[in-house]
């Protein structure tokens, strides 16, 4: 797929001139047209929700903006949670799906009437000692344990991964929450991370279907929804095709279909707490190129670091760059992108070929609209950037502003001699 800017040079002149870089930039438009294509894709399922992973993007405006496409919030923390409140995401339009939950998180979002989603067995019984009687709706997520394969071969090991509990433990939470009262209930799974196949959703939900129909008949509950999870991916490389959510949707229907309407279960109701795919292509970091440097290798010193985009560092994630500008001209250099880190990894592009860098140009990383701004840290002493959104009308807005070094030193109590004295 063709990676394009979603904004223009001059624009983000224009917005560097009142933002200065680094910030991260999304885009309005795209995130909205996307999640009614998504909306779209499962209408077919009358109670078909949304929760848009808020770790993914904890902005509260990006979250309005998807808030009115009719997405809920999917949080697993208590900020998350208190983000969801303060957008008006109060009751089922909040998911909790936390593991190694403290009770006070499970309190609060027992008040605020979000959905919990019990990560563990050990959960049920911790929560009536420790937090109350079980609300009338709850969830549990499910780990099938071995590997999980899709047809394209790409893979996760679920027997490897904390989450969730086996298909016993699910049977036995069931019953047991089913005598504290509850009276719907939610199985959730989460099994592959960034997938690039449209066969991902279908393969997940054939698994959960068949799972929901034995917990009815083995344990007589009312299985109200299916909750597929994130894990539908984006493609980061140029050579990556990006998934057809209408054909994912069409998928699911067809499982539907097959396995839960021949059991007299065609009420239940899809949900979905999709981040990366939400947000990540509609989000951009944008950074100036600030120094050069000619050793063994071609460098060239972005005014970014790995704070405010982890994803290369950590993973070694690729995420394709435009020198704006320079859109057409050939990639004739091989640069090492990098950051001012004292940490070798601190690189967003290695050996790359890019068009010819001059000082000053502004750097567009692609999509990091997701899992990006928010894994942000402070090492170093490095403060988060600012976050701008380009509006619909073509204007932008400062959604947060950048960390000042008073943001650094807030916490520091005992401080407020030095407080006084620095800045
Ligand atoms: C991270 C996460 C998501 C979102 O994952 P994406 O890969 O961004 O779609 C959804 N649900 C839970 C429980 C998560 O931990």
């Amino acid at each position: 797929m063709e990676k394009k800017p979603f904004v223009t040079r001059e624009k983000l002149e224009e917005i560097a001139a009142a933002v200065p870089t680094p910030f991260h930039i999304y885009d309005e438009r795209g995130i909205r047209e996307n999640a009614r294509a998504l909306r779209a894709a499962f209408a077919w399922n009358p109670g078909f929700r949304e929760y848009f992973a808020v770790k993914a993007e904890p902005n509260p405006v990006i979250m309005q903006v998807l808030r009115e496409e009719g997405c809920g919030s999917d949080c697993s923390s208590m900020t998350e949670l208190m983000l969801a409140r303060a957008v008006g995401n109060d009751g089922h339009l909040t998911m909790f799906s936390s593991n190694e939950t403290p009770a006070e998180e499970y309190a609060f979002a027992a008040k605020m009437g979000a959905i919990i989603n019990f990560d563990d067995l050990t959960m049920v019984d911790y929560y009536q000692k420790n937090v109350g009687p079980f609300p009338k709706t709850m969830c549990c997520r499910f780990n099938p344990g071995g590997i999980f394969t899709v047809s394209n071969g790409i893979m996760d090991n679920p027997g490897d991964a904390k989450y969730g509990m086996t298909r016993e433990q699910l049977f036995e939470a069931f019953a047991k929450m089913k005598a504290g009262g509850v009276e719907h209930f939610g199985i959730h799974s989460f099994l592959v991370s960034n997938s690039i196949t449209n066969d991902y959703y279908p393969m997940l939900a054939r698994l959960l279907f068949q799972l929901a129909v034995e917990a009815k008949e083995k344990v007589g509950v009312h299985v109200a929804f299916v909750n597929l999870s994130g894990g539908i991916g984006i493609p980061y490389r140029p050579d990556q095709q990006a998934n057809d959510i209408f054909a994912i949707g069409e998928g699911v229907r067809k499982a539907f279909e097959e396995i839960l309407v021949p059991a007299g279960m065609g009420d239940v109701s899809i949900f979905t707490e999709l981040g990366r795919f939400m947000t990540g292509p509609y989000g951009a970091l944008v950074t100036r190129a600030v120094h050069e440097k000619h050793i063994m290798k071609e460098y060239i010193g972005v005014d970014a670091c790995a704070c405010n985009l982890m994803r290369p560092a950590m993973y070694g994630a690729y995420h394709h760059i435009t020198v704006m500008g320079k859109e057409n001209a050939p990639a004739d250099h091989v640069y090492d992108v990098v950051g001012s880190l004292c940490e070798n990894n601190d690189k967003f592009a290695i050996d790359r070929h890019l068009p010819k860098i001059d000082i000053g140009d502004l750097i567009y990383i692609h999509d990091t609209g997701a899992h990006g701004f928010s894994m942000g840290y402070n090492y170093n002493g490095k403060l988060r950037s600012a976050e701008v959104l380009l509006k619909e009308d073509g204007s932008f807005e400062l959604i947060r502003r950048a960390e000042t070094p008073a943001d650094y030193f807030a916490t520091f109590d005992k401080l407020s001699v030095y407080k006084k004295l620095f800045i």
